[in-house]
This record gives structure tokens, sequence and C-alpha cells, in this order.
């Protein structure tokens, strides 16, 4: 403020001195006129230097200067000067960033708002085929154009990785990964897990060929043991009771092989090809009745149809699935247990399978791993019933094929609910 009065008291004393000095000569109006005229002349002189540093010498030394415009030159350089050292320590920041995206094995892409490319690492060229010269600021989808991305990224659901083979190379196996950031800006990431997943490929080939050579050795073993087996009352009481032991492993030994091939086949093979719309109630009416068998009409077995809708799937692996819901209600409720094989339709077009038990019920801290191979809550007790550990994990499987999730209910004593939810693709109406 005080530069501010003190330029206004220049330019009244140049215009009073003027005047002064036109009013010695006769001349007052003249003298004013000339005083101002000067002080005009000053600030446009000033004016051109600093347009004349701004535009020609910006990183120089600001021109020479009193006054306001000395302060103004100044400001003008302090401000430029910091500038200059905050770009740069950004740039070295950037540089350091690109530098580490750069050292990474990973593909690191970063779009836009609009998905067109902006800027991305040394893996991405090579393992998307990226080429920096006429890529950028292309679309993503015109350069992976696999219809399964295109679908994943317009979803703008990333919670979960997507699998592809890479744009350049067959035999190479990327995951991407996106995540939104910024002014609805995307980040892809890719990663090879070629080997991973020959691995995974080895250890499921291996579980299905064990399981497979297994099958011709027992069913030797087990006719062996069943003719044995008729001949017990011949044999000494050690042997027999030897004889029905043996029976009974190699059952079970079967029941194991049986699950792992199927578990193995649900894992392999796509499947889709035999998937059509099912009458539910009929599939869970004979479903009724096996379990009604199982337990030897001890349980009370129920079916409960509250949707007419039909379901779109495979009628073979729905019914392998629901039966296994089924036959755990049965074995793992104690004897006048009630049962409920329901058929519901859910408010949003989706419909569900439950299968509903009043029995001793599962603690909540198991129910997250259920579905883990192998798992069991009482290991003795799944044993004693027959059951492979298989079971649950064959659920999950074959739901995973029907777009379907298995959600567990259940608390200690009362009872479980384990629910097959179908999205609205997969209900009919008929
Ligand atoms: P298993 O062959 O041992 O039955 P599953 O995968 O079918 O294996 O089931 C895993 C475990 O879940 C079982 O060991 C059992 O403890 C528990 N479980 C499954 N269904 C029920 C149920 N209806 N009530 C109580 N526990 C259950």
């Amino acid at each position: 403020m005080r530069l501010w009065s003190r330029e206004l008291w220049r330019i009244i004393w140049l215009a009073f001195l003027g005047m002064c000095l036109g009013w010695l000569l006769g001349y007052p109006g003249f003298g004013l006129a000339a005083g101002l005229t000067l002080c005009l002349v000053y600030q446009l002189r000033q004016l051109r230097a600093l347009f004349k540093w701004l535009t020609l010498n910006p990183h120089d030394e600001p021109p020479a200067a009193t006054g306001m415009w000395g302060e103004l030159f100044d400001r003008l350089y302090r401000y430029q000067k910091s500038q200059r050292i905050t770009q740069s320590r950004l740039r070295a920041t950037l540089a350091r960033i690109q530098e580490s995206s750069e050292a990474m094995r990973d593909s690191v892409v970063m779009l836009d708002r609009h998905g067109d490319l902006e800027w991305w690492n040394s893996a991405a060229t090579d393992m998307l085929g990226l080429q920096t010269a006429h890529d950028r600021g292309q679309h993503i989808t015109n350069l992976l154009r696999d219809p399964r991305f295109i679908s994943y990224f317009n979803a703008r659901e990333y919670s979960e990785p997507l699998t592809l083979t890479s744009p350049i190379d067959e035999r190479r196996i990327l995951q991407y990964q996106i995540t939104l950031y910024g002014d609805d800006e995307r980040l892809v990431m890719a990663r090879d897990i070629t080997r991973l997943h020959r691995l995974e490929q080895m250890r499921r080939d291996f579980v299905a060929n064990v399981s497979h050579e297994l099958r011709t050795p027992l069913t030797v073993l087990s006719g062996y043991l069943e003719t044995y087996g008729d001949l017990k009352e011949m044999l000494p009481p050690r042997l027999s009771k030897g004889i029905g032991q043996m029976e009974e492993q190699t059952k079970r030994m079967q029941s194991l092989v049986n699950d792992l091939l199927l578990l193995s086949r649900l894992e392999i093979d796509r499947g889709g090809e035999d998937h059509q719309p099912l009458e539910v109630g009929s599939m869970l009416e004979s479903i009724r009745r096996d379990a009604l068998a199982l337990s030897n009409q001890q349980h009370s077995v129920q079916v409960a149809l509250e949707c007419e809708a039909r379901l779109v799937g495979s009628e073979q692996e729905l019914r392998s699935a629901i039966s296994n819901l089924a036959f755990n209600a049965v074995r793992y409720t104690p004897e006048g247990s009630q049962i409920t094989l329901r058929w519901v339709a859910l408010s949003n077009g989706s419909a569900c399978i439950e299968v509903d038990d009043d029995g001793e019920g599962i603690d909540p801290v198991h129910i997250p791993r259920l579905t883990e191979r192998f798992y069991r809550v009482d290991k003795g007790r799944s044993t004693a019933t027959g059951g492979t550990g298989l079971g649950l994990a064959i659920v999950k499987h074959v739901l995973l094929r029907h777009d379907a999730q298995l959600q567990v209910e259940s608390l200690p004593g009362e009872g479980a609910l384990f629910r097959c939810v179908f999205p609205p693709s997969r209900v009919v109406n008929s």
C-alpha cells in the first residue's frame, strides 16, 4: 500500500511541477499536460521492459527499476524461481516413479479417462506389444481386442483379475488387473503367470491321472473282497472281520477316487455344452427320494417349490451338487431331523435352491473354510459318516460353472442352511 501511495504521489508531483513551470511560462494547462505525459512515458517504458523480460529472457535477472515497478519485478522473479524449483522437484519425482515402473517385471499401462493410452513401461511393450510411437493416444480396446478383455474393461467391476493369453504370444498366460484412480483414469497391470499356470495344470493332470490309474486296481480289489465276503462263514472270525474292514475301506477309497475324478473334470473342461432349462421341482423330488433312502427313512425330507421358473444348467452337475448338500444334511443331523429342499424366487430376478436342516449346525468360524478340499469340522465324525471331504468343494465348482454362489448360514444347535444363488440370466420363466 505504501508503494502504491508513493507511486501516486510521484504522478501528483510531476503533474504539479509541470503545472508550476507552465504557470511561470504563462501556460499552466500545457505544463500539467506535459507533466502527465512524462508520467505516462515512464509507465509505458516499464511496461515494455516487463514485456521484453517475460517474453525474451524470462530466466534472466529482472530489469532494474525502483518503486512499485521494482517491487513487481522482484516478486515476479521470486515467484518464477520458486515455480522452477517445484517443477524440477516434480520432474525428479516423476522420473523416479517412471524408473521404478520401468524396472518392474509386470506391465503397467496408464490410461486417461476415455481409456486412451497415456504411458506404459517396457514390460508392457514386451508382453502386450504396445509400440511407443504410434500407440500413444489409441484406445486400449483397439490394441487388446480379446472380447473377454473388452467386456472386463467396460464392466468397470475389477475386484477379480482376468486371465488371458498374451495378444502377441499365445504361449504366455497373463493376468490382468485394472485399478480406477484420480479423475476416472485407469491403471492396467498385467502379470505373466505362465509358470504358475503350468504348475497348476501339472497338479490337475497329476491328480486326474493318479485317480484314473487307481480305479482299476480298486475295482479288482473290491471284486475279490466281495467274493471273499460271500464266503465269510467259512473263514475264521479274525479273517472275516479283516475282510469286512477291507471292504469298507475299499469303498471309501473308491468314492474318494470318484470325487477326485469328478473335481478334476469340473476343473479341466470348460463345460456349458449340456446346459438347458431344467424343471427344478422334479430334480429336487428325485434327490429327496435318494436322501430318504440314504437316511433309511429316519429323517423327514420335504420339497418346497416357491418359484415356477426353470433353471438353465447341466442337470447332471446340478443334481450332483444338490445331492451332496442333501446327503450332508442327512449325514450330519440326528435321526428324526427335518430337512427341506426349497426352490425360491428372489426379488431381483435371481433364484436360489436351499437345503435347510434343523440339526446341530456349524460353528461360524468353520464356514469360510467349508468348501476347501478335505476340510472337515469334526474329522472323526466325517470319516464315520463316509464323507470324503470333497463334497462341498464339488458343490462350489459346479456353482462356479453356473455363475452361482454358495451361501452358508448356520449357528451351533440351530441347524444349517446352504443356499445356491443363481443369477437372473440362469432363471427362465416358462
Ligand atoms: P464331507 O465329505 O466330510 O462331508 P463336505 O465337503 O461335504 O465333506 O463337508 C465339509 C464339512 O462340513 C463336513 O465335514 C461337515 O463337518 C460340515 N457339514 C456339511 N454339511 C453339514 C450340515 N448340513 N450340518 C452340519 N455340518 C455340515
